[in-house]
């Protein structure tokens, strides 16, 4: 089984499960890895649904527009994942090693960058958090929020999309440096998770919220110390007027603004002048020589129990497409996660 992207979007367009097809075939595994050639064949067991992947439907006028390539229409969608070695040329992976990196939507993958790839030494977590909080989200959690922002104990802290892959992180990160924590998502059910699971101090229903600078005001009557950016437009305009002098926003991403054909105008932006604000983009891609270190944090951390993370598994690779798509209404609750096969 396959899902291959069929071709590319407009802009403006969201994602729609029929952007992409479960097609199946048969194929020889047994010798797939050329003689002499460093390729490794793996079985993938999870698949990573993340909302770059967006960005890699749509045709590149020019390749300097992204900082990745675009989907090849007619062939698989690729993405991060886990997988197990079956057969390798590489000196660095042996048969039976798992790994996280960059692999196909499919059962099987035959992948000929291997430095694409981390050798995965820890099995004693579940091995879908190597797509999420011990992957590429976990560390660009770690990257965004410790590395660029420098939380410091009793300082204030809004993280938007927060009950995300990355958001939840990012809040329990920022309360064990001691820090003050709300976020804000899109249901109920997700504000109860980050109040009760996940142990923010408060979150919020921003579709319930007719005044998004008045519903800040009112859990930061003193402003925010360092906003973590996930979803941009109003929420951002919003969180300008709310900002603490030297405060620092770290722009992860921005969401709410992917699948428009023009993006929205933000107004406030002589706030960054006013509150003296550093306000700093960021790719997680920068970060990867961080990864041994980030490990050497977080995983203690989650075998003592003060980490813990939600995931949304869809079983099987043909609801790929409906897990992907969903990232853009909110419909997962954590992160995202597609079930290709157990072993
Ligand atoms: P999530 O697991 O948070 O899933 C996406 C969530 O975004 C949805 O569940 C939904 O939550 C929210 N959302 C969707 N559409 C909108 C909208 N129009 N307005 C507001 N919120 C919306 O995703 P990730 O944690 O994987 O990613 C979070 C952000 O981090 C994204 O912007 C992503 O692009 C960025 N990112 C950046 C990286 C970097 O290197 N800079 C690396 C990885 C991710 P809700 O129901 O709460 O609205």
């Amino acid at each position: 089984k396959q899902v291959i992207f069929r071709d590319f979007l407009p802009k403006g367009a969201f994602p729609k499960e029929s952007d992409m097809e479960v097609t199946e075939s048969t194929v020889e595994l047994t010798g797939a890895v050329a003689e002499g050639s460093e390729g490794v064949l793996v079985k993938n067991l999870y698949l990573s649904c993340d909302p770059f992947m967006r960005n890699r439907m749509r045709k590149l006028a020019d390749p300097s527009e992204s900082y990745i390539t675009s989907f090849e229409p007619g062939l698989p969608v690729t993405g991060f994942g886990v997988a197990r070695v079956l057969e390798s040329g590489h000196p660095n992976f042996k048969k039976g090693d798992l790994v996280w990196g960059i692999t196909g939507w499919e059962e099987y993958s035959l992948l000929p960058v291997p430095g694409a790839c981390f050798k995965i030494e820890h099995t004693d977590v579940p091995l879908s958090y190597y797509t999420g909080l011990l992957g590429m989200p976990g560390l660009t959690a770690y990257a965004g929020f410790i590395e660029l922002c420098s939380p410091k104990k009793g300082e204030t802290v809004f993280i938007s999309a927060a009950s995300g892959a990355v958001g939840q992180l990012v809040g329990q990160f920022a309360k064990l440096s001691g820090c003050y924590v709300v976020g804000s998502a899109g249901s109920k059910e997700k504000v109860n998770l980050l109040k009760n699971k996940l142990g923010f101090d408060e979150a919020f229903n921003y579709k319930e919220e007719s005044d998004l600078d008045a519903a800040l005001k009112r859990y930061f009557p003193e402003g925010i110390d360092i906003y973590f950016e996930n979803v941009g437009g109003k929420t951002l305009d919003a969180v300008l007027l709310n900002m603490k002098l030297h405060g620092r926003i770290s722009v992860c991403g921005m969401i709410s603004q992917y699948n428009l054909e023009q993006p929205e105008g933000v107004h406030n932006l002589m706030q960054i002048i006013l509150k003296r604000v550093r306000m700093e983009g960021f790719s997680v891609f920068s970060y990867y020589h961080l990864y041994p270190k980030f490990l050497e944090i977080v995983l203690p951390w989650i075998r003592e129990g003060r980490i813990v993370y939600v995931e949304d598994t869809a079983e099987g690779l043909e609801n790929g497409p409906a897990a992907l798509v969903g990232l853009f209404s909110g419909r997962n609750v954590g992160k995202q996660v597609v079930l290709v096969a157990r072993e």
